[in-house]
């Protein structure tokens, strides 16, 4: 009996577990080790951030579709990986270590940068996924919401919290953006901006958030601004037992993996989604698209590795659509060259992810 240990939860291990049969090969053993019992799909986050969608909504019962596909499921997280003896070590209260002839790893990314002082221990966690939820309505209530960071992410989480608090009577909050790059680009960063200013969002750009005390978060152009809740979506954070593997990792700690989502020195693990670093796409973003179509490959190349049959390879396409929510059920739609916003765009962008959700639930 062979056993493959899928490491974590995410988007491309949800698309593997599609598409096992219930009835796969029964020499060899499944297992899913994910440190939530869900799924939380980070699409919706800002729609249920906004209060348009439920909890039910955005997550998928990992252990009820493992139990539909015969795979066996653990909920605790991976603690660390031992390529040399092939094993896993998990936390699940007590030590638990499982032997496995192929490991994959979906385990996501983090959003604690170290290098803004005092962040990691007061912020508001969006990453695991699965902590977002118990903090959100600390969000929607704080008088003060500071969001960190440039990209599609942190604009829809201000314009979600922004229109929440416009219909629950605070519009004596304020929400404060700090940025230091782009957004999106040049173009949709000037639709952005402006909306910004209609709905009376604060934005502070071309500026670094460099340390956060109890009540403040200090900027670079030293501004003081008051929080009561912080979120940083400035960037992925890689999870610290990659490295600690000693198997080979980026400059800033995803694994680095071959066009057939192979690690690069040990042929029995494989991994994909935000906690890898494609040698052949070294600058792939991380972002939910990816990690899904990834899914495909990964689930062909796991049989394939069993079977020692050759891999296929992980091409990413060339442009993803953008479909990015302002708030009040609006979106703003960004494709190549093409900017284009409306009540249409958040139809659609509902219609991509509720269908996304039904595949699973
Ligand atoms: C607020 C926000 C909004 C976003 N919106 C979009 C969007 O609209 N479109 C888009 O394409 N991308 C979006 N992204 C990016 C997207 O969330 C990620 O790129 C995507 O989730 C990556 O998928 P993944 O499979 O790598 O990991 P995830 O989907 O994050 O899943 C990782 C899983 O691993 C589990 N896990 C973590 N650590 C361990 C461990 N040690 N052991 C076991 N299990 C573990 C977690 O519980 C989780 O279930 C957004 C991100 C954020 C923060």
């Amino acid at each position: 009996m062979k056993t493959v240990i899928l490491a974590g939860g995410g988007h491309t291990h949800l698309e593997v577990l599609k598409r096992l049969s219930s009835h796969h090969d029964a020499s060899v053993k499944w297992i899913l080790v994910s440190a939530s019992r869900y799924h939380y799909y980070s699409g919706m986050f800002s729609g249920f951030a906004e209060g348009l969608y439920s909890i039910e909504d955005i997550r998928i019962d990992l252990k009820q579709l493992c139990e539909k596909k015969r795979i066996h499921f653990i909920e605790a997280a991976v603690e660390s990986f031992d390529p040399e003896h092939q094993t896993v070590t998990l936390s699940d209260g007590e030590q638990l270590a499982l032997a496995y002839d192929r490991l994959s790893l979906d385990i996501g990314s983090h959003t604690a940068p170290e290098q803004i002082e005092g962040l990691a221990e007061r912020q508001t966690q969006m990453k695991p996924a699965h902590l977002f939820p118990d903090r959100i309505e600390a969000c929607r209530k704080a008088k003060e919401l500071v969001i960190i960071g440039g990209g599609a992410a942190a604009c829809e989480m201000a314009f979600s919290f922004h229109q929440w608090k416009q219909q629950h009577g605070r519009k004596y909050d304020r929400i404060t953006v700090i940025a230091s790059n782009e957004f999106i680009d040049r173009k949709s960063d000037q639709v952005i901006e402006s909306m910004f200013e209609e709905k009376g969002i604060h934005f502070i750009k071309n500026d670094y958030a460099v340390k956060v005390t109890d009540r403040y978060v200090l900027t670079q152009n030293e501004k003081n601004i008051l929080y009561q809740e912080v979120i940083f979506l400035g960037g992925a954070q890689a999870p610290k037992l990659l490295e600690a593997s000693g198997l080979p990792v980026d400059q800033k700690g995803f694994m680095k993996v071959n066009a057939g989502l192979q690690t690069i020195d040990d042929s029995s693990i494989f991994a994909a989604g935000d906690c890898v670093a494609l040698v052949t796409h070294p600058d792939l973003p991380k972002s939910g698209v990816y990690a899904v179509r990834q899914g495909e490959v990964l689930y062909h190349n796991l049989l394939a590795s069993l079977n020692r049959e050759p891999l296929a390879d992980y091409t990413p396409q060339q442009r993803a659509l953008i479909l990015l929510s302002t708030g009040g059920m609006e979106a703003l739609m960004l494709y190549g060259n093409w900017r284009k916003a409306g009540r249409w765009a958040w139809m659609w962008k509902d219609y991509i992810d509720r269908g996304y959700m039904r595949k699973y639930q």
